[in-house]
């Protein structure tokens, strides 16, 4: 996804890290392309909605030299929320601001503040969405939410929208030729998410943690799985005793299977059915995507190195798919 231009997401940070730019400027560079493009529904403009049809994001960056960081959550009326992210970190001194005061600190810092930021795209599917919610299921709040999340679900089963922008997030790591590691998060979170729900993605340790000395790791897919593990603060930990990326990322994907026991989360075979991913990279280049589940070609990350930009298969830990 370009959004109209000459580079992907990649390609821009890649060119910003060779240029000599800042790591995590050249990263948000990046994502600022997925961010702004209206046909992309799982981030920035045009994100997939809350329930209430109202654009929320979340977003977090970190910076490995510096050890700084910033985030922001629930954050409406801006395109870019890496951006806000980032200005949390460049001119406060705090780690994640939220909701209205997010956009009041936005506002202040100069950015434009919409009063919509949904596309005809994003709307449109979020109708379909409220059209199938039976309004029986309101009489109890439990029934309500699990038949959101399979109306949700049948959705992306008949092909209305694709899993990845159901949970849909970017999360781009970096590394330049001195070592200098850094990250971003950026999302629309949870499709139809009540509104107000904060997933992984702007939460340091969990949809993202840089270690400068270590490397780098990020998430997308069920942020509660990973919020309640913090499992990119667990993976960069693996890495600092030793691990491979890979293997880092597959003790956190092995403890989000142990922790879940709740029937609701399993499938028929008993595990979890849900997807997360972990993209990690180490100070040395190192990388590796992994996946809870990855049954075909199409489940990839993309990189970018002096090769060009291209897409590698994530492995997966378990046989088969999230549905059973
Ligand atoms: N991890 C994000 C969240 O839970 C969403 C996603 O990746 O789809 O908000």
């Amino acid at each position: 996804m370009k959004n109209g231009g000459d580079l992907s997401c990649v390609e821009t940070a890649f060119e910003g890290i060779m240029r000599g730019d800042d790591v995590l400027e050249s990263l948000i560079a990046g994502v600022n392309i997925v961010e702004l493009d209206p046909e992309d529904t799982s981030v920035g403009y045009g994100g997939l909605p809350n329930a209430d049809g109202v654009v929320q994001l979340d977003s977090c960056c970190m910076h490995g030299p510096k050890k700084q960081a910033g985030g922001v959550a629930s954050l409406e009326g801006v395109r870019t929320p890496s951006l806000v992210a980032k200005a949390v970190m460049d001119y406060t001194d705090h780690h994640l601001l939220v909701g209205p005061g997010a956009q009041r600190f936005a506002r202040n810092m100069g950015f434009d503040i919409e009063d919509d930021l949904n596309t005809e795209r994003s709307r449109q599917q979020w109708l379909d969405w409220k059209r199938r919610i039976d309004p029986e299921h309101y009489l109890d709040p439990h029934k309500r939410t699990d038949a959101g999340h399979q109306a949700g679900m049948d959705m992306v089963r008949e092909g209305l929208i694709r899993e990845e922008d159901y949970y849909g997030t970017i999360n781009c790591n970096g590394v330049n030729a001195n070592g200098d590691v850094c990250g971003v998060t950026t999302t629309s979170g949870l499709a139809w998410k009540i509104p107000g729900r904060v997933g992984d993605s702007p939460i340091l340790g969990a949809g993202l943690y840089v270690d400068g000395e270590i490397g780098a790791a990020g998430s997308t897919g069920r942020g509660e799985a990973n919020l309640f593990g913090l499992c990119s603060y667990l993976i960069v930990e693996e890495m600092r005793r030793g691990q491979h990326p890979k293997d880092a990322g597959m003790e956190a994907l092995r403890r989000i299977r142990k922790a879940t026991i709740e029937t609701r989360l399993l499938n028929d075979r008993g595990l979890p059915n849900f997807n997360v991913k972990f993209y990690v990279i180490n100070r040395r280049g190192e990388h590796a995507g992994v996946s809870l589940y990855s049954p075909d070609d199409s489940y990839v990350y993309s990189v970018c190195t002096e090769h060009g930009a291209r897409h590698e298969r994530l492995d997966g830990l378990l046989e088969g798919s999230a549905s059973g």
